[in-house]
């Protein structure tokens, strides 16, 4: 374990000093338009003292914007006199895929949040990983890493933890979650956690608390507000930054099984019959994917597996077999 290089990133900022540093994680990469050059990943520090520290993300996946445009913004306006503790802020963390406007990184093909712990001597994608794995998240007492559903996915906006074999872990998370006040909230439950940020930080006991606030590759002036509003939210309910926690209604989700996921068994047009939130019943036909090669042919139906409200849906008109066509979840609370 021990073995591992150190990271090739060197930090143009000191996480230890006090004020506002914007700076970057410079990454060395040769390549054939820069013999000795580096990736740039912008990062911003702003401290003020003891205290707790955030870890905040966005960019993970490279397509999708409500977490950039909050963070980006947050660099700008943190006042450190608002700020007992310290804010670290990423807000493109897969800087090459986000610089592209794709999920993956154009020089590796890395999904970052399928890269974790990553590897000092690995890919660009990996390196990233292994620094936030190594340097970044130990230094973390909560870590916020903003997702929305991309060219490909799109949601209703809801802020997310996990359920953890630790509960007072999982408490944290969730009254952070809370405290966002984003229109829904929700018990996520992941296809595959393997690789992910989320997986590396919770294993290390931190608060991790993640969003899907729309999608489509693209975003909107109320998801983009809920953003903003919601980090800020986060910061205050931990006492990092100074104010009231302005909350609203959030009605909670649960992914209660594999049943809320539905999947493409064949190419075509896709049809949603269902939109965004609204109510799906036990067996209902939530999409139908048309055959296009031919006339004459019946859509292939998508059914619901269980009961519960439309989270999520495949969002480009093209389906391919094996794309991720609905994701349901049931209303508690
Ligand atoms: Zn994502």
């Amino acid at each position: 374990m021990s073995t591992l290089r150190p990271s090739p990133i060197t930090p143009t900022v000191d996480f230890e000093r006090d004020g506002v540093q914007h700076g970057f994680l410079r990454l060395p990469y040769s390549r054939d338009d820069s013999a000795w050059g580096s990736v740039m990943i912008p990062v911003c520090v702003v401290r003020n003292g003891k205290g707790s520290t955030a870890l905040l993300t966005g960019g993970n996946h490279g397509d999708e914007y409500e977490g950039p445009l909050a963070l980006y913004e947050i660099a700008r306006t943190l006042d450190p006199k608002q700020v007992s503790g310290t804010v670290i802020i990423v807000p493109a963390m897969n800087y090459p895929a986000f610089r592209a406007g794709t999920r993956t990184s154009p020089i590796d093909k890395g999904n970052m949040n399928r890269s974790f712990p990553g590897r000092p001597d690995g890919t660009v994608t990996e390196k990233i990983a292994d620094y936030f794995q190594r340097e970044l998240l130990p230094r973390a007492d909560i870590v916020f890493d903003f997702h929305s559903g991309g060219k490909t996915l799109d949601f209703v906006p809801f802020c997310a933890a996990h359920t953890l074999p630790d509960k007072v872990q999982e408490k944290k998370a969730f009254a952070a979650v809370e405290a966002f006040s984003a229109p829904f909230s929700m018990r996520m439950t992941e296809i595959d956690a393997v690789g992910m940020y989320d997986t590396a930080a919770e294993e290390m006991g931190k608060v991790f608390v993640t969003t899907e606030l729309g999608g489509g590759g693209t975003s909107r002036a109320e998801t983009v507000r809920i953003a903003r509003r919601g980090i800020l939210n986060v910061l205050r309910h931990a006492g990092i930054v100074d104010g009231a926690v302005e909350k609203s209604r959030t009605q909670w989700l649960d992914m209660p099984s594999a049943d809320c996921f539905a999947f493409a068994e064949d190419d075509g047009m896709i049809e949603t019959m269902v939109d965004l939130g609204e109510p799906v019943e036990d067996g209902q036909v939530v999409a139908r994917i048309h055959p296009v090669g031919r006339t004459g042919q019946a859509p292939q139906e998508i059914r619901a597996r269980m009961s519960g409200l439309l989270a999520a849906r495949h969002f480009p008109g093209l389906v391919k077999a094996g794309d991720c066509v609905s994701v349901l979840a049931v209303a508690v609370g």
